[in-house]
């Protein structure tokens, strides 16, 4: 399958390792279209995530870079998904965004009703792009595997698709997220996804074929993965509820 682009990175804006400039060179050397630039939100201290004031800067940032590149700088967001659902920046803000990837990194051990009406709030959030990491598991440096948040996968998934909302398929080697079986019930209910690197340094989004691997392994058509659209398809999709 041909990916166009990458909907989920970081630069030293927020946790990444590389400015803006090192990673759109890159990805622009990988021959991707676009690359969207998804730094954290506010309440994501430990990752400096982006207070309103930063993000405007950033974006002035990424209209002056876009100048000195071919490829297609998307300002994007990988914002909290709080305790209750919200999304962790402000509306006005979020519909100005081209892609917004919702993504829960607290209170990962909600009980599963918790969790589940956290998620199905967050995706039916009109700015919604992609559900990030959405069972939350990683590999630790010891090799064992964070455990993954439970939620009722039917029910969030189905509203996924109700809301045209893509799931992320993380391609990242430590997060492989969500795992196979998930990925073959989504795809049974009709889901759309998005295969992203989730990069935080510019060799990592090279990773992009691992996840395109685990989306064939679960059978899912090209044309169900947004990252294969042009990018003004894609576009117009992010922006169909706003
Ligand atoms: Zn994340
Ligand atoms: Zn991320």
């Amino acid at each position: 399958m041909h990916l166009r682009g990458d909907l989920h990175t970081h630069t030293t804006w927020s946790d990444g390792g590389a400015s803006m400039a090192e990673m759109t060179a890159v990805a622009q050397a990988l021959g991707h279209d676009y690359l969207a630039v998804t730094d954290h939100s506010p309440r994501l201290k430990v990752a400096r995530g982006l207070s309103r004031e930063r993000l405007l800067a950033q974006w002035e940032e990424i209209d002056e870079l876009q100048e000195q590149r071919d490829i297609r700088i998307l300002k994007g967001i990988e914002v909290d998904i709080l305790s209750d659902g919200a999304l962790d920046q402000g509306p006005d803000m979020l519909a100005r965004l081209d892609v917004v990837v919702a993504s829960v990194h607290s209170r990962l051990d909600d009980d599963e009703a918790t969790m589940t009406r956290r998620m199905v709030a967050a995706v039916s959030n009109p700015h919604t792009t992609v559900l990030g990491h959405c069972t939350g598991r990683k590999r630790r440096s010891d090799g064992t595997w964070r455990s993954e948040s439970r939620f009722d996968a039917d029910l969030v998934f189905t509203a996924c698709e109700m809301f045209g909302v893509a799931i992320e398929i993380n391609s990242r080697p430590d997060r492989a997220d969500p795992r196979l079986e998930l990925l073959e019930l989504a795809n049974d209910i009709g889901c759309l996804f998005a295969i992203s690197t989730d990069a935080h340094a510019p060799d990592q989004l090279g990773h992009l074929p691992l996840g395109a691997a685990r989306a064939e392994e679960a059978g899912i058509h090209p044309d169900r993965i947004i990252t294969t659209w042009p990018v003004d398809e894609l576009l117009r999709h992010a922006n169909r509820h706003r």
